[in-house]
């Protein structure tokens, strides 16, 4: 009798236990999703794939592959694309999530900092980080927050805490230029005006400012190395240089000890040349490289990244010094992303956003690199796997991939034709949960 108590009560512990298997096993079966893809651009391969599985375990991908030989796993979630064109999530290398398009009308650059509530700005800047996810756009490069100080760190806790939506951010905080290389300007000199980004003077306080920036949350250091340009006498664009090539060195020296990395402003000449003397990671624009300085990019590993549309708009009149300087401006930053191209530096897709009113599509920069000769496949690449590659990301983002974070995004037509199709996502998956279309 004793002996069948206890053989009752255990099998009615391992019931008990299987049970409690069961409710623990339950939420994981449960958190399979899996995708059927018409058509996948993996971000990593240079052929697109047809008819693909991609099963997702909570926030990663699990695996991917054939649909015929893929076994769904009981319970999953099924998300039908299978008419659409599926790749990975993009990648935006240039934004400004505080920035609002600076409207002439509205005050320009100096009413954002004059006129506007921080809180007003870390509002609006929620606003745009939304909208670069409903476009499909998974991570941004934030490359300063003019004159928000720190904000761009609050706004990325936020989105990982979870409060409110938007991409992975990878932010620069206030960034640096020197005395005279950054507005505001322009007001009377007895007024102590507040700048758009820290000024430095001297490779003691460029360091101190660097690490001021990475101690309050900087993932990457962004420096200002040109600031004005005009017209030169022989027809050509000229940059204003700011920092020296010993206060930039001390910067990089002093963010490659962090483990981090320098994004450089430059549009050409001295400054571009001092950009690169001084070892900066990333050249931001660069609207007339030199034929040598293309070759020290090659050398050096540089990246870079164009923001070409941000230079077509907001021209001003044509026979206004402005007016030509714009035109100019346009015309040799095509040279040189052609020869760029040509040579093989290795380019990321950034936009300037911010710059350009958040109210206008992200995909405009695919258009104009294509445009320009790179291949339709290499502008996906290069705001997905090349992109990676240089926010050293590789393998998490950028890719469809087993062990990648499951950002995943669809459009209805093939991008490989036509790729103003990417301006048309209609579909979202940011860390394993779907943000728009099918799924939500
Ligand atoms: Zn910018």
């Amino acid at each position: 009798m004793r002996t069948v108590c206890w053989g009752v009560f255990v099998a009615l512990a391992a019931s008990l236990a299987v049970r409690a298997q069961d409710q623990v096993a339950t939420p994981q079966l449960k958190s399979f999703t899996v995708i059927r893809a018409g058509t996948l651009i993996d971000g990593k391969s240079d052929l697109a794939r047809h008819d693909q599985v991609i099963v997702i375990r909570g926030n990663l991908i699990d695996s991917v592959s054939d649909a015929s030989s893929t076994k769904i796993p009981p319970g999953a979630t099924v998300i039908d694309l299978s008419k659409a064109t599926v790749l990975p999530g993009l990648i935006d290398s240039h934004t400004h999530i505080f920035l609002q398009g600076e409207n002439p009308a509205e005050g320009g650059y100096d009413a954002n900092i004059l006129k506007y509530p921080l809180s007003l700005r870390a509002a609006r800047a929620t606003v745009a980080a939304r909208r670069a996810l409903e476009q499909g756009f998974t991570v941004l490069r934030d490359v300063e927050t003019e004159g928000a100080g720190y904000g761009d760190v609050g706004i990325k806790q936020a989105i990982e805490g979870g409060y409110i939506p938007g991409p992975r951010l990878l932010v620069a905080t206030r960034a640096i230029s020197t005395t005279g290389g950054y507005p505001l300007e322009g007001y009377a000199p007895e007024l102590d005006m507040p700048k758009g980004a820290q000024l430095i003077d001297g490779p003691v306080e460029a360091r101190k400012a660097a690490r001021e920036q990475l101690d309050h949350g900087a993932d990457w250091i962004k420096v200002y190395m040109t600031h004005r340009s005009w017209v030169g006498k022989n027809g050509e664009l000229v940059s204003q240089p700011t920092l020296t090539v010993e206060e930039l060195k001390a910067i990089v020296d002093e963010t490659h000890g962090w483990g981090k990395k320098v994004a450089c402003h430059a549009y050409g000449g001295i400054g571009l040349q001092r950009a690169l003397d001084g070892g900066c990671d990333s050249i931001e624009h660069g609207l007339a490289i030199s034929d040598t300085q293309i070759v020290q990019m090659v050398k050096q590993g540089t990246w870079y990244c164009p923001t070409l549309a941000a230079y077509y708009t907001d021209w001003g009149p044509a026979d206004t010094p402005a007016g030509q300087r714009d035109r100019l401006r346009a015309s040799v930053h095509e040279e040189s992303f052609k020869k760029a191209l040509k040579a093989g530096v290795k380019i990321v897709f950034g936009t300037d956003m911010g710059g350009i009113p958040w109210t206008e599509p992200i995909a405009q920069e695919f258009p104009h690199m294509v445009e320009l000769g790179m291949s339709r496949m290499d502008a996906i690449k290069s705001a997905t796997t090349r992109a990676a590659d240089m926010l050293e990301m590789s393998g998490q983002v950028g890719v469809v991939a087993p062990g990648a974070y499951a950002d995943i995004i669809a459009v209805a037509g093939d991008p490989l034709k036509d790729v103003k199709e990417l301006g048309n996502v209609q579909f979202v998956m940011k860390d394993g949960k779907v943000f728009r279309g099918e799924g939500k």
